[in-house]
């Protein structure tokens, strides 16, 4: 199927790895023009490296922190400037810490707000006028599947999540007039150095080897395993695309059918 991405601008914020990463990829194998940014220069130097070995394709990079508004406008502004327009942005960001709600101090929910809502917000503005004035755009957003099925331990994500949810359907309202589309896509469990995390903290607490957490965390999926960033990443390009034209305003889960939802 051709996607029709040859030559479109692509942003993907936190992309130095996992499903940031992998989407970069993506995009670049698709021939957009790709950016990326994440905090660590040396990893997003990796990153960027081994997507240009692996496609041919130039990727321009910024390291910088999503939480942070001024460097988010920058970061918009350079994009702009080297490729003329801007045309997709993924947000995306770290996952909020796993803990159980009395553990989390108000200054920690303060943090998982910033990175995880905010950071959203902040791309949202900078990219949708410039998307409006050109009447194309794609603006999507990487949540999880916490949105459909809360998770235990999760509270912030499960919380937050829901307001990048809000957000972002109300923007498929304001913007769907402009040529713009606007989902989000829920990942379940996916082979990242997140889970990796997730799976290692979890095998401490309950005292088995990570194997074990890995097993039981596949168990939950009728697919019988984890996913993979790269299955991932297809149905982001997908929607990015020329050809999801019509997709507007949904929250769409790539997890093996964890989400035991009918909807
Ligand atoms: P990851 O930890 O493998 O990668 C996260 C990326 O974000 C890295 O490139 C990191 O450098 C970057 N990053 C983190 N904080 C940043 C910041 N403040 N500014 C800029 N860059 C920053 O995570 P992942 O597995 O790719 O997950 C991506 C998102 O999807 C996370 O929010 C995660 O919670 C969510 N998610 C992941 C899974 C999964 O199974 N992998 C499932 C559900 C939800």
């Amino acid at each position: 199927m051709e996607l029709g991405l040859k030559g479109k601008v692509a942003i993907v914020a936190a992309a130095s790895k996992g499903l940031g990463r992998a989407c970069a990829e993506e995009f670049a194998r698709e021939g957009a023009e790709v950016a990326i940014c994440a905090r660590s220069a040396a990893n997003l130097a990796k990153a960027a490296d081994s997507i240009r070995k692996a496609t041919g394709r130039e990727v321009f990079a910024q390291e910088l922190d999503v939480t942070r508004h001024e460097a988010v406008r920058d970061f918009v502004a350079a994009v702009e400037k080297r490729f003329g327009r801007v045309d997709i942005c993924v947000t995306n960001a770290g996952g909020p810490p796993s803990k159980k709600f009395v553990d989390i101090s108000i200054d920690e929910w303060r943090a998982a707000v910033d990175l995880t809502l905010m950071s959203a917000v902040y791309f949202a503005r900078e990219v949708l006028p410039r998307m409006k004035k050109n009447r194309w755009g794609r603006l999507l957003a990487i949540t999880s599947v916490s949105v459909k099925q809360p998770i235990d331990n999760l509270v912030l994500s499960n919380s937050i999540r829901a307001g990048v949810t809000g957000l972002m359907r109300t923007l498929a309202n304001e913007f769907g007039g402009d040529g713009i589309t606007v989902n989000c896509i829920c990942p379940g469990y996916t082979l990242t150095e997140r889970l990796d995390e997730l799976v290692g903290l979890q095998a401490k607490n309950a005292g088995v080897e990570r194997e074990k957490i890995l097993e039981r965390l596949s168990a939950q999926v009728p697919a019988g395993r984890v996913g993979r960033p790269e299955e991932f990443a297809a149905l982001v390009t997908f929607l990015a695309s020329e050809r999801a034209s019509y997709i507007n305003g949904c929250s769409i889960p790539v997890d093996g059918g964890w989400t035991k939802s009918l909807l």
